[in-house]
């Protein structure tokens, strides 16, 4: 691994060969470093060589970090969020990739509506029917985005996937591709969404060349997490 400017520098050109690749302007995608247990000096490394946004895992983790890093970066929340945390995670983040069920948005419409702001949100979809894997199912995602769409405090922003690991980035691309075309049956009934979170360091490019507008990539920026 080369230092986080070196990485973020290859990542970023790598987004862009993928972007335009396919047709697409490589300023469409946005990058969120995934940051989950990575120390804060070193996040800093990455925000001073041009990171603006983290995505975090754990409420508590990104708490602590923020008291070091304050407000140099946008903070989304991209892990699974426990209902009895939303009240935490709609003070400190601006964008929140995890939302999967109903219960979540009412607690997060309550948490928004009493902190008097508007808490963005994108519905993660579990495509792959695996069990240890958050998310709606394909065939709740229309009622709950209904329901989450009419949430005045909340803001839909789009969908939001995780394809089963794999060491072959081609197989996270029907994963990937079943998400965009969600995405647009969506849009044939009136709901239009913008955002799709998908890809991180190991299939990027192939979810930039389906169309993801929002990677969130780890490793391939500082390194492995020692687990
Ligand atoms: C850890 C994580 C990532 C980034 O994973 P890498 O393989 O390290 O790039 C992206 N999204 C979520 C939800 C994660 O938990």
């Amino acid at each position: 691994m080369g230092s986080v400017r070196e990485n973020l520098r290859r990542v970023r050109e790598g987004i862009a060969e993928a972007a335009l690749r396919s047709g697409r302007r490589p300023e469409e995608v946005k990058l969120i470093g995934a940051t989950k247990g990575v120390p804060p000096e070193r996040i800093l490394e990455a925000v001073e060589a041009g990171l603006d946004t983290i995505g975090e895992n754990y409420v508590q983790e990104a708490q602590r970090k923020y008291e070091v890093i304050g407000d140099r970066v946008k903070w989304h929340m991209i892990g699974r969020l426990q209902s009895n945390k939303a009240k935490h995670a709609v003070r400190l983040f601006e964008v929140i990739h995890s939302l999967s069920s109903l219960k979540l948005a009412q607690e997060l419409q309550k948490r928004a509506q009493k902190e008097g702001r508007r808490i963005r949100v994108l519905v993660q979809v579990n495509l792959s029917g695996e069990e240890t894997k958050a998310g709606v199912s394909p065939e709740g995602l229309p009622e709950l985005i209904r329901a989450a769409v009419g949430m005045p405090n909340l803001e839909v922003l789009g969908l939001m996937t995780m394809p089963p690991y794999s060491e072959d980035p081609e197989d996270s691309r029907p994963f990937f591709r079943r998400l965009r075309e969600l995405r647009d049956r969506l849009a044939e009934g009136g709901i239009i969404l913008r955002e799709l979170s998908m890809g991180m360091s190991n299939d990027y490019k192939v979810a930039v060349e389906e169309g993801a507008t929002m990677v969130r990539i780890g490793t391939a920026i500082f390194g492995p997490r020692g687990r």
